[in-house]
């Protein structure tokens, strides 16, 4: 399975773009923002809430942080003005954090107060391991000044046990997902099973402790599991929601709504997105295999 995956990845660069706008278009929303709300339509009256993600990440120059910037802006503005159900997510480098932190706080700083008008919730995206502790550190700063902000803890982290107890003490509102950059085995667990243990004993941790959990995971035996610590704790459908990819698991996706469950779909839009899906694919070859997989085998759209 690796050595396929490897091969896709390996011939990516010599698929014509337009080619891979057509794999990537079950995932990503469009180029603006008009494409995506339209997809934030659809799933809303199909029952599921949405968050937002504005393409583009690691940026080289900090004035590249400012169309980023100026895209939530409009975005959280036409969001409330459309009353369409959906937060937003950021991700912190797109805001200049490997290159300048104090800039970053200050533009993570206007998009949080754009929010706080409309009343809009702020998840940041957790990134790769050399940004982890400043990113938990932003998070924290930001949520002396506000409730509607959230963090991501990722489970294949080895920190990530400490690191839920800091959130859990800190009622910190908590996506829990398994991880997506590639990290050594030093910094993060490799195996499938140990990886799943720590994801439930981090969502067990957080809903104990009454922390509201984004459970943000695709694979059924975690949703079988956190179920179950849901129906133990009895926690009402207030206490928590599902999260999934945009394309992903769609009948996983609409079991759970239909069961009562509330459930956000990640929506990921913007000019960025050739890069974005580029890069995903480049940094988890097993996406490259999903992908390829599911659009020759027909998996089922949106
Ligand atoms: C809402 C949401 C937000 C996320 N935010 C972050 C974040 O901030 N930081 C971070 O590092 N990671 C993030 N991730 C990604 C996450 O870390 C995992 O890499 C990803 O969700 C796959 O893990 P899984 O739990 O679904 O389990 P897996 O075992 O990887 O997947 C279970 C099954 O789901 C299907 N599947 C999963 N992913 C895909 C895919 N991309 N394409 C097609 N099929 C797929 C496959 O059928 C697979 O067998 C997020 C994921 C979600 C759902």
């Amino acid at each position: 399975m690796k050595a396929f995956n490897q091969l896709v990845v390996r011939t990516l660069p010599l698929v014509p773009r337009r080619l891979v706008r057509v794999f990537s278009a079950r995932y990503v929303a469009g180029e603006n923002l008009e494409d995506a709300l339209a997809v934030v339509r659809r799933l809303n009256a199909e029952g599921c809430m949405a968050t937002l993600d504005v393409l583009g990440e690691d940026v080289t120059r900090v004035e590249e942080t400012e169309r980023t910037v100026e895209e939530y802006r409009r975005a959280l503005d036409t969001m409330a003005s459309d009353g369409v159900d959906s937060n937003i997510s950021v991700k912190l480098t797109a805001l200049g954090l490997k290159i300048d932190p104090a800039e970053c706080r200050r533009q993570f700083a206007r998009i949080l107060d754009a929010a706080e008008q409309h009343g809009t919730f702020v998840r940041i995206d957790m990134e790769d391991s050399s940004v982890t502790e400043e990113t938990i550190r932003i998070y924290f700063e930001a949520r002396g000044r506000t409730e509607r902000v959230g963090l991501v803890l990722q489970a294949y982290m080895r920190r990530s046990a400490a690191d839920t107890a800091r959130a859990a003490a800190g009622s910190a509102n908590v996506r829990v997902c398994k991880g997506i950059y590639v990290e050594p085995p030093e910094v993060a667990f490799q195996e499938r099973e140990e990886i799943r243990r720590s994801y439930a004993a981090m969502v067990d941790t957080l809903l104990g402790a009454g922390c509201y959990v984004g459970i943000a995971t695709h694979d059924e035996v975690l949703v079988e599991r956190a179920l179950a610590t849901i129906a133990r704790l009895k926690l009402p459908r207030e206490a928590y929601e599902f999260q999934m990819l945009l394309g992903v698991t769609p009948a996983l996706r609409r079991r759970l709504v239909a069961a009562g469950h509330r459930l956000r779909v990640y929506v990921p839009y913007g000019e960025a997105w050739y890069g974005y899906s580029m890069r995903r694919l480049k940094e988890n070859p097993a996406i490259a295999g999903h992908i390829v997989k599911n659009f020759f085998m027909g998996g089922e759209r949106v």
